[in-house]
Parts: structure tokens; sequence; C-alpha cells
């Protein structure tokens, strides 16, 4: 895979998402590394869902799961995950044995050298040389961004996907989320004209952020942040929202919220970003999905959740049909197969091999 060649490290942090995009690619196009929501365009994305749709179906056969084994045994990847996770990493960590990609991994770094004061920088520097593609998580904002560009000034530079940042990212979370919304209105003419319906810690969920950004692409999209004040989205996204002319309102109103909704994206509060237990002062109780919301649900109307759940979810609402967040799991992990083997250039065959099964 050849790497773009990226800018000056200033010119390329203070460049707008568009022009950053373009540094991203590789010469033919393709992504080479994976950092923010914004760049994705819609060409890139439907191809994205259609290749995932066709993996799952190519793996309901034991010859086609070998088929899937034998795309990428040669290469290596480093999952390094400086924060807690439980569906990207194993999500990814399974898309990787799909593909046949061998995955190793570092999610403590009480066990790596950075105990013994090792920089993370030093350390991703390091994990370069060992494997092809590095897929990681980490507690600060732009890290991501700051190593992809580290990795390109190296004469060993591996694309990087970012797995989650801060508070300010989580580009693959977007990427499994379009991926069920396509998939849930595939019979009411797509996302196109849907109203999301974003409801909790839109200040800190970074899953929000990332989805906003991305759901821009879709003509006739309308957006509802519901949330207390003080958990409300931030003027940043609004800013984008307006730019591209997309129709948004906050709202307080929960039950207002879920009546106007196609799909209800739930998220919990964000309290690890918390200097001293502050949001837990903050009324949350009206913006929990009980049973009873159903009633006002469209029947066609669907509600999600990038999970881990607390309490904003009751359990009970799990038996309905509408609910998504269980299909999201899995959505995720298919989601990633097709963008992993669309950076190693290998989609192609996906798609060839369908055309063949389905002929
Ligand atoms: N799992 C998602 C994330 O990593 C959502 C969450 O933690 O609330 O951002």
């Amino acid at each position: 895979m050849e790497p773009p060649v990226l800018p000056p490290w200033e010119q390329f942090r203070a460049a707008r998402p568009a022009e950053k995009a373009r540094w991203l690619r590789t010469p033919t196009g393709r992504p080479y590394h994976v950092l923010f929501a914004q760049q994705f365009d819609r060409p890139f994305l439907d191809r994205l869902c259609e290749t995932a749709t066709r993996t799952r179906r190519i793996a309901k056969t034991k010859g086609g799961r070998m088929f899937l084994q034998s795309l990428l045994p040669d290469q290596r990847a480093m999952l390094y995950f400086a924060q807690p996770s439980t569906r990207t990493f194993l999500s990814f960590y399974t898309a990787c044995q799909i593909v046949g990609l061998r995955p190793a991994e570092v999610r403590d770094t009480h066990t790596s050298s950075e105990f013994k004061g090792e920089s993370p920088e030093d350390s991703v520097r390091t994990f370069s040389s060992y494997v092809d593609l590095i897929i990681m998580r980490h507690p600060e904002q732009g890290f991501a961004e700051r190593i992809a560009w580290l990795l390109s000034t190296t004469e060993r530079s591996v694309p990087v996907i970012n797995a989650g940042s801060g508070k300010d990212e989580h580009p693959t979370q977007a990427l499994l989320d379009v991926y069920t919304l396509q998939r849930s209105f595939a019979r009411r003419g797509g996302i196109e004209g849907k109203t999301v319906v974003f409801v909790g810690d839109l200040l800190r969920g970074r899953t929000v952020r990332s989805l906003a950004q991305v759901l821009v692409l879709y003509p006739g999209v309308r957006l509802i942040f519901c949330a207390p004040a003080p958990l409300q989205i931030a003027d940043d996204i609004l800013e984008v929202l307006r730019t591209a002319g997309v129709p948004h309102e906050t709202t307080e109103d929960f039950e207002y919220a879920v009546a106007a909704a196609d799909a209800v994206y739930m998220t919990r509060l964000q309290d690890e970003w918390d200097v001293a237990g502050e949001s837990r002062q903050i009324p949350t109780e009206r913006f929990r999905f009980e049973e009873r919301h159903l009633q006002l649900l469209r029947p066609d109307g669907i509600v999600m959740h990038p999970l881990p759940r607390r309490h904003e979810i009751a359990v009970e609402v799990d038996r309905d049909p509408r609910a998504m967040y269980w299909r999201q799991v899995r959505n995720g992990m298919w989601i990633r197969v097709a963008l992993i083997l669309t950076m190693f250039g290998r989609e192609g065959e996906i798609h060839q091999y369908y055309e063949e099964l389905v002929r």
C-alpha cells in the first residue's frame, strides 16, 4: 500500500477536514488512514456498506469463510487500546481473524514499556516495525492524527485506524451506525429524509459527534439533539450542520423527540470525563427510554445505542423488534471487515466472489 505524502505538522493540523481528507488517501484514492468522520464521502460509504453485506453473505458457507481467510494471511495488525473497550476491540479483533489477518494487542499500558516511561509516540512507532496496520484507541483528542502524521515521517509508515479518540471522534462507530440505519431503512428509501434524534450526553459523546457529521451526506436528513442543557451538543457540530444546510434543532422534550424520530440514538452519561463528579448532579431520568415510549415511536422507527448501556434504555425495550442495538454490535464487525479489506485493496475480490455466488 503506497502511503500518501503528508505536509508539515502545523499545516496538516490546521487544514480544513476536506483538505486533510485528501492527504489521508493513497495515490489511487483508497483510504490509507481512517482518522475522522468527515473524511468519508457518499460513494465510499455506499460501497463499504455493500461490501459488508456481500461479505456476510459469503461467510454463510464454509467455502466462503475459507475464501475470506485467504485474503490477508500475510498481514499483521496491532490493536493498541489505551482506553476501555469491549465491542470495538472485539469486533476489530474478530474482523482481522475473519480475513486471515493476524492481530496482536496492547490493552493495558502497565504491561508495556509505557510503564517504564516510554512515550505513547515511541510505543506506536515500535509497533509500526512489526505490523502492517495499527488500530488504536486513546483518551487524548487528536492522538491518532498525530501518530498517523508521525509515522508518515518515518521510513516505515503504516496505516492507522482511529478506534475512538478522547471526546471528539469515533469514525468507525459512525460507519457501523450508518450501516445499521441504511439496513433498517432499506425498504423506506434509505437514510435520506429521515429524522435522527440523539439523546443523552451529546457534549462528550464521540459517537454522536462522528455520526452527526456523516449524516450531512444524506439529503433531507433532519437531526434533533435532545439533552439537558449542560450536556447539549457542542457548537462546532452545529456549525458543521449549518454550513451543510442540514435542518436541526435542540430540545429538552424527550417525548416530543421520540414521536418525531425515525431513529432514536440513545447514549450514556460520559462521566469518566468529569473533574469532580459534576455531571451526576444533572437530572437525566427524563431522558430514559422506557417501555411506554415504544408507543410514541413510529411503527417503522428504530432505537439505537452505541453501548455500553447503563439505565438509559430499559431492558424490556430489548424485546421490541425496533430495538437495533444488538444488531449494531454485529453490523460493527462486518463493516470493520469491509473497511480492512477496502484499505488493503481486496474488496474487489469480495464483489467478484459474490457475483459468481449469485450467478
Ligand atoms: N463505546 C462508545 C465509545 O467508545 C460509547 C460509549 O462509551 O458510551 O465512545
